[in-house]
Order: C-alpha cells, then structure tokens, then sequence
C-alpha cells in the first residue's frame, strides 16, 4: 500500500513539475512575441555588405596591362586575357578581357594579385539570371558601376552587426548618425597628442 502511495506522490510530483516547465516554456515564447522580429525583409531591407565584401569584380580596361597574373592566380584559371603583341611598340595591347561570374568562386585572388589594381571587388551580391551564358561578363558588362544598397531608393540599408555602435545589436531603429563601436586609429593619435 504503503509503496503504491509513494509511487502515486512521485507521479504527482513530476506531473506538476512538467506543468511548470511547459508553462515556462510558453511564458518564454509568448515574451519573445513583444519583440521586434530581427527579420530584414528582403527586398525592401537590405544588409549594407562589409567593406571587404567580396562581391561581383569590377574591371578596368584601361589600365589592364594584359600581365596575365590575374590568370595565374585564380583557383581555376579563369579570367579571359585576350591580347595581341605590337611590335612596334613592343607592347601587349588588350583585346578583351572576361570572367565568367558561373565558375567564379568570388576568392578575390585576381584582384589581390593584379599590379595596376585596374580589377577589384564590388559590393553586388545579386546576379541571378535565367541563362547560365549572360554570367560569362566581358570587358564592358565588367566595367559596369556595381548596384549599391545604399542607392536605392526602393530600399531601406541596414547595417551588419560589426557596424552597430557598441551594445545595440538589432540594425532596426538606428539614428542614421550613429557611428559603430570604437574609435578610428587617427581619433586616438589625436587624443594621445592632446
Ligand atoms: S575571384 Fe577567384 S575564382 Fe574568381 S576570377 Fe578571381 S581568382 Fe578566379
Ligand atoms: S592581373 Fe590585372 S593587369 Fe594583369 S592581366 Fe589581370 S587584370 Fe590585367
């Protein structure tokens, strides 16, 4: 009798005591409704790329010096240099010059490698197409100005998390001057000077 009871009261306990986290449980999730959703809509919000964001590459023709580095560098030997030699001159002289934006594995090597920095990385992240073929940028379609969030008007720029001010962490609601966390390294020569 005595152990039928006990077992009775064990069941009681852990019966209450699974009410009691299940309440919990609810307690947090209806808490977590009141929030602001850290959701950024998509295409009406857009995250600000970082600075060193490897984007879409940015080509210029002019100052390509056709070395071919950029060639030599790449992962799968992908840039397209296109060049003739004039003797005359004694100079390579560039025909064209592509990257097919469907192989490219946006490691930025050319561009860390390319002496006249005539390529560089954009901010463009958005280059979906229906045909595989209209990846494949030449010379003019590389030199294009890349897209920027914060030109857009249809769109609102939000900042990524390393670009909050110290202790906020939602890019909703910011005052449009407020500066991220820290100080830059001439404001604190300017302070050491003082
Ligand atoms: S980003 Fe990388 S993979 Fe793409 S072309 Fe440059 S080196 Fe090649
Ligand atoms: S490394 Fe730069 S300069 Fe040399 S071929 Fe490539 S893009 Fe042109």
């Amino acid at each position: 009798m005595l152990k039928f009871l006990n077992q009775v009261g064990n069941y009681t306990k852990e019966a209450v005591q699974a009410a009691k986290y299940i309440g919990q449980g609810l307690s947090v999730t209806f808490d977590h409704m009141r929030r602001r959703p850290v959701t950024v809509q998509y295409p009406y919000e857009k995250l600000i790329p970082s600075e060193r964001f490897r984007g879409r590459i940015h080509f210029e023709f002019d100052k390509c010096i056709s070395c071919e580095v950029c060639v030599r560098v790449c992962p799968i030997n992908l840039p397209v240099v296109d060049w003739t030699f004039i003797k005359e001159s004694k100079k390579k002289q560039l025909k064209h010059y592509s990257i097919d934006f469907g192989v490219c594995i946006f490691c930025g090597n050319c561009v860390e490698y390319c002496p006249t920095n005539c390529l560089s990385m954009t901010e463009e992240y958005e280059l979906a197409a229906y045909d595989r073929h209209e990846l494949n940028f030449d010379n003019v379609a590389l030199g294009r100005l890349p897209y920027k969030v914060t030109d857009d008007p249809m769109v609102t720029p939000l900042r990524e998390f390393a670009y909050l001010p110290k202790g906020v962490d939602s890019p909703h609601d910011l005052p449009a001057n407020a500066r991220r966390a820290g100080k830059r390294p001439e404001e604190i020569l300017e302070e050491m000077e003082k």
